[in-house]
This record gives C-alpha cells, structure tokens and sequence, in this order.
C-alpha cells in the first residue's frame, strides 16, 4: 500500500477546507448536477461493472442503483437552499433581548466506506448527502465489486477537484490506514462485524459515526394477509439482488394456519418472476464470490428443501430456495445474504414479539396482516430500524424517510433531508444585544434577583 499518496491527497483536502471551510452553496449545486450528467453519460460502463461484478441487469442496475442515486441528487437540487439556511428558534425571556437561531455547518472532511453489494448506490448516495451538507469526501469502495469500484473513482476523478472530493481504492490495509487518520465524520456502511472495529477506531479521535449495518429482517405473515399479493411483495425483495440485500426479508415468520397455502403462492412467485429455471435466467443476478456462494450453500439442510435448492458452481448462481425451518436451524442463525427463504411458524402473535425482541435488532421488519390490532401489537412492541406493512424494502425508496437501523443493526440514519442533517452540525447560536443588558443574572445575587431567577427558570 503506498500510504504516502493517500497522505497527499488528505494533506491537500485538510488545507483546502482550512481556507475556504464548507462548499458554498453554488458549489454543492454546480456538483450535483455535473454528478447527475456524469452518471447519464457514464451508464454503460456502470452497468457493465454491476454485471461484471453481480450479474444485475440493466434494469435491476437502474431500479435499485442509478435511478435511487438520481433521486436523491433531484431532492437535494430542489432542496439544499432551503436546509442551508440559518433556523430561527424561539428565545425565552431569560435571554431577553436577544436573538436565537441554529446554523447549519459542514463537518468537515468525511470518510465514506461502502460494501459491495449494492456497491454504486452506497458509495454515491452518502456522497451527495454529504457535499450537499457543504462536507468534502473521501471514498473507500469495496474490493470485492472492483469493477464497479474503478467505474466510481473514473466517475468522480470526472465530477470532483480532487482536494474537495476523491476515492482511495483497496481493501482491509487501506480501510485501516484511513481509520487511523483524523475524519471530522465516518460514515460506513458494511457488516456489523466491521462495523464494530470502525467505531472503535473512530471514538479514538472522538469523530462521529454513522453506521448502516444488517441482521436477521422478520417479515410476518398472519391468517388476516392477502396471502398471494403477500408472496409477490416478499419474493420481489427478497430476490433483489439474488437475496444480496441488506433490507431483504431474511426469513418469512407465518401463522401455521396458512403455511401451505403461502408456500404455493412463494413457489408461485417465484416462476412468475424468473421462470421455471433460474439459473438460466440472464437477469437473475450470482453470489458476489466462491465465498459467499459457499456461504450460502452451507445454509442449505437437504432435509429442510421444500423448494428449490440447486446451484451452479460455475456461474456462482443459486436457485432461490425454500426452507422448512426452526430457530435451531443453519439459516436461522446469522444474517442470510442470498437467495433462501426460511420459512418458521407461530400460533400465537405475542410469541412473534416476545421472539423478536429476544433475537439482535434487525435493520427492517416488515408484517403482512390486514388486522389493526396486529399492525399496532408488532409496530409499537418489536424493535426495529423502519419497514413495511403489506410490503416489503419500498419504504427505502421515500425520500421523505430516513433510513438507518438501531444497535447492531446501525446508529444514524440518511436518504433525503434526514441524509442533509446526518452530515451537518447545528451549531446554536445566541445573537445578544448590547442596548440592554438585564442585571438578575451578575454577583452578587441578591434576594431580589434570586425571586426574579426563579421566576424565569420553572
Ligand atoms: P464488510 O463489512 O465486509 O465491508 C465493508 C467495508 O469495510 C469495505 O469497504 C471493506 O473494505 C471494509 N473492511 C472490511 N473489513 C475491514 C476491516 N477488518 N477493517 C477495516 N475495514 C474493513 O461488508 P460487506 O461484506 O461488504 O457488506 C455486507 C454487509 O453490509 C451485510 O451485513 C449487509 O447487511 C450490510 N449492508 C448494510 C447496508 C445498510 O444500508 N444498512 C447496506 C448494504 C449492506
């Protein structure tokens, strides 16, 4: 690794941001738009890297990646103005006269790191959240989508002065080196396990994190839920990136009384969508690497195969596959991250609840059920990052919602205005003035002044 180079570059960005703090307003806006052009020229080469890299379509690409990325830069256009500007706040007679009001600031200089399945959005979208804040960037994408990874260092070697915002490729070595380096924000999304080393190395240098982490994703099914729409929903986000999501439903939790009638709706689905052979299906995307498909496989329990269940070595593709499970089974243990679909039952909805909480706090939930009392028994008792009712991932694409887990399953959350906050300190500022100045507050505190305090502080 030649750290002297990823010196230079930070050494560059610290002097620039010394000089002239955040991006100004008109610059944010010019980059926005230079990015937005940038990714509507550079689109064959994005796709042919999230082929490359996943075997995703074009569509897929667009649906879950490019055209998520040009929705939040669209947003931002039409509202960074308006966040930018300094908030007036109310000023309670103690502070009389004087004028209150919190001013939006950039952090500073910000590290982006990202994960490799959805390796274009998750590196752009905090990027615009962040320049939109007035933040410059440091990018550290995936190693293991490289192709994808070299088309978004071209695309913003193409977009950014480098001193405001550039990309160190690499891996572990490289990521540890720039965690060592004093960040004014981390921002990273990945695996809770590394998510645990990027908070301990942030708290070294008191930096503020946000973590977008993963887990187990519960997605209920009850006796009330319109159970064919049911199945179409789950099967759309659960093979999403064949199952390579962090907001993919990782296992399907039904009433037992309509367990069968669901697994014919599933199977379904499933043919309706990739046909009767997935594995030949052009669009239905590969296990990333060797790794990860035998990862996966190691989750398949013959014994448990209700359908699906075969795999091809060469092409890295594995058939979406259902599984009749238990909580003691291999699939029922970590989070998933492909294509299986276990399937565990329940009697009684307040088992579901008491079973959730007990399990990490998973980054989505999402409940199939046409009963108010169920919807409000599971919304209110289970804890949980955000979700659906009768849906599933599509509350992701709301940019009116922020978006982001709880403990393990991440701290902070983006997308939209909730993105604009994530990268901006308010500092709160009292605007004093000097044509009077009320005396109550000074030594010595008389008896008087000690009534008059009492009276203002309740
Ligand atoms: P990962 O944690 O292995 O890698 C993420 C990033 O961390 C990469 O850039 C990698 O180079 C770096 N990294 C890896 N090991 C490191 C180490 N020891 N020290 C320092 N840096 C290191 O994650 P992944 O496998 O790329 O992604 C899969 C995980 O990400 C899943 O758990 C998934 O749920 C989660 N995820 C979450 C979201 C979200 O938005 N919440 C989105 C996508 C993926």
């Amino acid at each position: 690794m030649e750290t002297s180079n990823i010196d230079n570059k930070l050494l560059a960005m610290r002097s620039v941001y010394d000089k002239n703090s955040a991006l100004s307003i008109a610059e944010r806006k010019t980059y926005l738009k230079k990015l937005y052009k940038n990714i509507l020229d550079m689109q064959p080469e994005i796709y042919a890297a999230l082929k490359a890299d996943l075997n995703k379509s074009e569509a897929e690409s667009y649906m879950t990646e490019i055209g998520m990325t040009l929705s939040e830069i669209s947003f931002m256009l039409r509202h960074l103005k308006s966040f930018s500007k300094p908030k007036t706040k109310h000023t309670p007679l103690s502070n009389f006269p004087a004028k209150s009001y919190v001013l939006p600031s950039a952090y500073g200089l910000v590290l982006v790191i990202s994960p490799w399945n959805y390796p274009f959005m998750l590196s752009v979208e905090p990027i615009v959240d962040a320049i939109s804040a007035g933040n410059l960037v440091v990018l550290k994408p995936s190693e293991i989508s490289p192709n994808t990874s070299n088309v978004l260092a071209k695309l913003i070697a193409k977009t950014f002065k480098p001193e405001h915002v550039t990309t160190v490729l690499g891996g572990v070595e490289e990521c540890t080196y720039l965690l060592d380096q004093n960040f004014d924000y981390i921002f990273y999304t990945g695996s809770t396990r590394v998510g645990e080393i990027v908070m301990k190395k942030a708290a070294e240098h008191f930096t503020p994190v946000t973590l977008e982490m993963g887990g187990k994703s519960p997605t209920i099914v009850d006796e009330t839920a319109n159970i064919s729409l049911a199945a179409k929903r789950i099967i759309f986000g659960k093979l999403l990136n064949a199952g390579q999501t962090c907001v993919a439903p990782d296992y399907i939790y039904c009433h037992s009384s309509i367990k069968d009638k669901l697994i014919y709706e599933l199977e379904r689905q499933i043919i309706l969508q990739y046909s009767t052979d997935p594995l030949s299906n052009p669009n239905y995307p590969k296990m990333i690497n060797q790794k990860q498909f035998l990862n996966m496989l190691n989750l398949i329990d013959k014994k448990e195969v209700v359908f699906g269940g075969k795999y091809n070595k060469n092409t890295l593709k594995i058939e979406p596959t259902i599984l009749n499970c238990t909580f003691a089974s291999p699939a029922m243990q970590n989070e998933i991250f492909g294509p299986i679909i276990p399937i565990v039952c329940f009697d009684n909805i307040l088992e579901v609840v008491k079973n959730i909480n007990s399990m990490a706090k998973p980054l989505a939930l999402y409940l199939f059920s046409n009963s108010k009392t169920t919807q409000n028994l599971i919304l209110n008792k289970c804890n949980f990052g955000g979700g659906c009712v009768n849906d599933t991932i599509m509350h992701i694409a709301n940019p009116n919602l922020g978006f982001g887990g709880l403990k393990q399953s991440g701290i902070g959350a983006y997308h939209g205005k909730v993105g604009f906050d994530t990268f901006t300190h308010y500092k709160s500022i009292v605007k004093k003035s000097n044509a009077l100045d009320l005396p109550m507050r000074y030594q010595p505190l008389s008896k008087f002044k000690q009534t008059l305090i009492k009276l203002f502080l309740k």
